[in-house]
């Protein structure tokens, strides 16, 4: 199951064509938020350490198959140059002509950042005669974009299976290794909290999470369904009604597995979805018809920091409340502190719950801040990922 590394293969001289994670968010022009570059750092700076002929390449944001000049790399590149404290050559044209001149042009230690791999249509669609032109001008392939490995695209999928040798990057390594590790054999107690708005988004997490951990803390607008199900009152709450069944046997199948399921006892009441509602915090049988449940209670933050308090794993995904706004951002503050005081592995996954623990501060107190928003739910639904799949086992090369 366990891929090669690259720790694994001779890089010297080789071309190496390294698919990381650049997607990152740009905001009139320039970049806000570099986190996804200063993640791949390491490998980067591993293979010119190594004497690689380094080539890296990227998504960035939903170009339409075709260029995009507002979706260029080009700031990217000028930021990874910075970091780096390296030049990094740029090259316009991610094939053809130009990007084999420009791979061709390489000295042993040098980096190339090619443009937008999405500026072609064939990417998405894992053509496999655009996956070819990158496999003539690479001798091995890295996989470093975990946050891209649910997706079977051309330089995610299809290029790693056209070349002789294919290995994840050092951040791809950490990714599966952390949460591989947690999902496989964990120290226990093993305590998942989930939140975040809706049931129907992690209904498979839960399933998955269910069998494996000893306890379960459910939070954020999530909960109210399972409260629901289990015949609250939730007022104008955000619901799903049509998740009420999966909410009842999800329930029921962690009684039958013995397993600890905790929701909240209480909550903070808002007249309406905004900043500056009038709120009240109230047990949740005490939810008025024109009320909205925004975040959990401080009861319900004292429960959930006890039931963390002795976990020596902990895996995080969604927010206990509408985090956003400051009124509702105390549930998953408190959460969120309950976990940064853990003596054992944390792991936080979702986009949302990562920017939570960042606003409140945490994130160098956990052992693990996933950078794959999605890629890290589909992990861990137990699904196997396509960009994980297509490279090279250990033991097979
Ligand atoms: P993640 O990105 O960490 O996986 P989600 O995207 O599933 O998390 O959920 C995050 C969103 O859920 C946040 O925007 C937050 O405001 C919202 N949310 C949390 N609790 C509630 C609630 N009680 N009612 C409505 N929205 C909520
Ligand atoms: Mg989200």
């Amino acid at each position: 199951m366990d891929p090669l590394t690259v720790l694994d293969v001779d890089v010297r001289g080789k071309r190496v064509f390294v698919r990381v994670d650049f997607n990152v968010p740009l905001y009139a022009g320039s970049i806000s938020d570099d986190t996804r570059i200063r993640a791949a750092l390491p490998t980067i700076r591993y293979l010119v350490e190594q004497g690689a002929r380094v080539i890296l390449a990227s998504h960035l944001g939903r170009p339409k198959g075709e260029p995009d000049p507002a979706l260029s790399l080009s700031p990217v590149r000028d930021r990874l140059a910075e970091l780096l404290g390296r030049d990094v050559a740029f090259c316009l044209e991610s094939i053809g002509e130009e990007a084999v001149m420009a791979v061709a042009a390489l000295a042993d230690g040098d980096v190339l950042l090619l443009e937008n791999v999405r500026f072609h249509r064939g990417e998405e669609k894992n053509d496999p005669t655009l996956a070819a032109q990158w496999a003539r001008m690479t001798d091995v392939y890295v996989n470093d974009a975990f946050g891209a490995a649910h997706r079977a695209h051309a330089t995610t999928e299809g290029l790693a299976r056209l070349v002789p040798v294919a290995v994840a990057g050092l951040l791809m390594e950490r990714e599966l290794s952390v949460m591989g590790a947690a999902l496989e054999d964990p120290h226990r107690p093993f305590v998942a909290i989930i939140g975040g708005a809706k049931v129907s988004d992690k209904i498979k997490v839960i399933e998955h999470l269910l069998a494996k951990v000893d306890r379960l803390l459910i939070g954020g607008g999530m909960a109210n369904t399972f409260l629901l199900a289990q015949g609250h009152d939730l007022g104008k709450s955000l619901v799903e009604p049509d998740q009420l069944e999966i909410a009842r046997a999800l329930l029921a199948l962690a009684r039958q597995a013995h397993k600890e399921v905790l929701l909240p006892v209480d909550v903070v009441l808002a007249s309406r979805f905004a900043a500056d509602a009038t709120v009240r915090v109230a047990p949740i049988t005490g939810i008025g018809a024109e009320e909205m449940a925004l975040d959990i209670g401080p009861a319900s933050q004292a429960l959930y920091a006890a039931a963390i308090a002795d976990a020596r794993t902990v895996i995080w995904n969604g927010p206990m409340g509408v985090f956003e706004m400051p009124a509702f951002a105390a549930g998953t503050a408190a959460v969120a502190q309950a976990v940064a005081d853990v003596a054992g592995t944390t792991i936080i996954g979702g986009g949302d719950s990562v920017a939570a623990i960042e606003q409140a501060g945490l994130a160098d107190r956990m052992t693990h801040i996933s950078t794959g928003g999605g890629a890290s739910l589909e992990f861990l639904e137990g699904r196997a990922l396509p960009g994980v799949e297509a490279l090279t086992k250990k033991g097979e090369a």
